[in-house]
């Protein structure tokens, strides 16, 4: 007896047991609906081919869907020196079964050293149900990765209510596996010069051995969708109340953005949980983010200090968020706000489109409304 609880269980064997230097190489898995990508699967291209090139070993993506050939050309401007592609109607919608037996087809054949999914919804559900049929970890939700001189991952995540930032390493398995938070990482240039190996793989599910049928696809009239929002106005304490976000949807409407949030504002019931930007809410990328009567707390800036151009407007000329805006104003929100939004709507008028030129008339009404 004391002989069999020696034994590892079925498929975990020490790692001297095992010889894993056949595992080479980052697969990304590619998420995307309806044919288009998620942000994050680009972003993680961006990282990971910075630790592709420490370890010298190629960058791999894996496009799943139907009618989606062109994404798997998009993975390889993005990055990507491999894709791997499958493309079948039982594949249109995602499905955890049809889509996790062809991931780990993938994972078994091509044996990458390590695996990344988005941290959305769906990445945490494939991630997982793949983790389930492999003898190694997931670490979830990281907001930083790198690889060290042993090739393992370093996959840091905030543990312990987010006060501390803890690095997991998977020493013993491959892959080694993690989902990572969307806005944390950059995209590399788009560069339609890259050139890539394409290699068509079979789906490994027909139809009718799939047990679950998508029948339709409700979009929610609630939420906010701040990942892929290019302009975010966003509220604080400073707002008083839940009344102050009217005020700022006025702006986001002149902008065509959104409206975020910091945590106070949401923890007071002004507003759902889906628009706080933060490090226990969502880390945003936006082209231009306005941040109304908020501090600056680290907590916040974490989440949105890699905005494209940063906006402050705070009544108290001390606040740290002026320590990371270009371009600060110190007045009154409930009086910069509107004038903002009124400035905004008397310049579109002769505006051209675009998010570049919205942000210079955004500037341009910060500036006369400040002078
Ligand atoms: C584990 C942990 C996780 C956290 N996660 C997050 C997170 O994800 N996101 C997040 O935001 N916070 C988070 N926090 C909270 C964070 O520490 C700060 O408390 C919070 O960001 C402060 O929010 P605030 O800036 O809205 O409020 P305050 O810090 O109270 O700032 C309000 C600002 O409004 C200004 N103001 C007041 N009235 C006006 C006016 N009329 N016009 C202009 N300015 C005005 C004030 O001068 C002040 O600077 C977290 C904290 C912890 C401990």
């Amino acid at each position: 007896m004391a002989e069999e609880r020696k034994k590892p269980a079925v498929g975990l064997q020490p790692e001297n047991e095992v010889d894993w230097s056949d595992y080479r190489g980052i697969l990304v898995v590619v998420e995307q609906r309806d044919s288009v990508a998620k942000k994050v699967s680009w972003q993680l291209l961006g990282e990971s081919k910075r630790m592709a090139d420490k370890l010298q070993a190629p960058l791999m993506a894996l496009v799943i869907g139907h009618h989606v050939e062109q994404l798997a050309h998009e993975a390889v401007y993005y990055g990507a020196d491999k894709v791997f592609y499958c493309d079948s109607e039982e594949l249109k919608d995602y499905r955890t079964r049809p889509y996790s037996k062809l991931c780990l087809h993938v994972i078994r054949q091509y044996k990458p050293e390590i695996v990344l999914f988005g941290a959305t919804y769906t990445g945490r559900d494939l991630a997982g149900a793949i983790a389930t049929h492999l003898p190694t970890g997931l670490t979830a939700d990281c907001t930083q990765l790198d690889v060290n001189e042993e090739r393992l991952l370093m996959a840091s995540r905030p543990a312990f209510s987010e006060k501390m930032l803890a690095t997991i390493l998977c020493k013993q398995f491959k892959p080694q596996m993690a989902t990572a938070r969307s806005g944390v990482f950059q995209a590399l240039q788009r560069d339609e010069t890259r050139t890539g190996e394409i290699i068509t793989v079979d789906p490994q599910m027909p139809e009718n051995e799939i047990a679950t049928q998508v029948l339709e696809f409700i979009e929610s009239t609630q939420g906010v969708n701040l990942e892929d929002a290019e302009v975010i106005v966003s509220g604080g304490r400073g707002l008083g109340g839940p009344a102050g976000f009217k005020v700022l949807q006025e702006l986001a409407d002149a902008l065509g953005g959104v409206v975020g949030a910091s945590r106070p504002a949401f923890e007071a019931g002004w507003i759902s949980h889906d628009h706080q930007v933060g490090q226990t809410g969502s880390t945003v990328r936006p082209k231009l983010y306005i941040a109304c009567g908020i501090s600056g707390a680290v907590q916040h800036t974490v989440g949105m200090q890699h905005s494209d151009y940063i906006v402050a407007i705070n009544k108290d000329p001390e606040a740290p968020i002026f320590k990371i805006a270009n371009y600060g104003i110190v007045g009154d929100l409930f009086e910069v706000v509107p004038a903002l939004a009124k400035a905004m709507k008397s310049r579109k008028k002769g505006n051209p489109q675009g998010v570049g030129a919205v942000i210079g008339d955004a500037v341009a009404a910060a500036q006369s409304v400040h002078n």
